[in-house]
């Protein structure tokens, strides 16, 4: 993707994606392999609003799976044939709307993430949806507390980034990669939210996770 000539925006501009609610379509929620990652928020957002610790979604909805050394969780396509989303239900549509994961609410949006800022760009083409309108992100979005939830994804992408340019540098040290994983999993996703403040709680495991790195003599770039 040619980021240099991706044209960029802000929460606040109006961008042609609006499906007018998919109407009969459901096509990104079918074979879309690994790609729908979870982050904690998405996870806090399952566990407290299903009642299901993240353990027992690993049983059906949610896999694991690793990307440049980085364990991370994912939507997980159910099915040989016609591999589709565990939410997605008979009708073809989304059974847990309100508390869609990140990467389903952006869609066909991506994310952009520079000099500690973040801005979106539109994934041309992506959607199928033949006629589609002006919407407003934040509007397309629909996340509470939009200015704290960004502030949150540019923290987490600082801290995925920094591990994978660790992981690269130090390929060759399976232990220290899978400590730190295993560390990572265990802070941010097996221990269980609670349905209190959700920032406090991932700032509270932020500094836990870096005051483990620490401990190992590792800092992120
Ligand atoms: S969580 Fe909902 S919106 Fe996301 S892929 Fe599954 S069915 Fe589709
Ligand atoms: S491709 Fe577009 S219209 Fe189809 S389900 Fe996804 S967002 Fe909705």
């Amino acid at each position: 993707m040619d980021m240099q000539n991706m044209k960029l925006y802000g929460n606040n501009d109006m961008v042609k994606i609006d499906c007018h609610d998919c109407k009969g379509c459901s096509s990104c929620c079918r074979d879309m392999g690994e790609s729908i990652w979870l982050d904690p928020y998405d996870v806090y957002n399952l566990t407290t609003s299903l009642g299901k610790t993240f353990e027992s979604l690993l049983q059906k909805e949610v896999e694991l799976h690793v990307e440049d050394g980085l364990v991370l969780p994912n939507i997980r396509m159910a099915g040989e044939e016609d591999p589709k989303c565990s939410f997605l239900n008979e009708d073809g549509r989304c059974s847990i709307h309100t508390i869609r994961p990140g990467f389903c609410r952006l869609f066909p949006l991506g994310r952009n993430y520079e000099d500690g800022k973040l801005s979106y760009f539109v994934l041309e083409d992506a959607c199928l949806a033949p006629s589609k309108s002006k919407i407003k992100i934040n509007k397309w979005l629909g996340v509470p507390r939009l200015k704290d939830y960004e502030g949150f994804l540019i923290e987490w992408h600082a801290l995925t980034k920094g591990l994978r340019a660790f992981y690269e540098a130090n390929a060759d040290n399976d232990a220290v990669i899978k400590a730190v994983n295993m560390q990572f999993l265990q802070i941010f996703y097996l221990t269980p939210y609670t349905a209190d403040d959700f920032y406090s709680q991932f700032y509270e495991r932020k500094e836990k996770m870096y005051a483990f790195l620490d401990s190992l003599g590792i800092h992120l770039q």
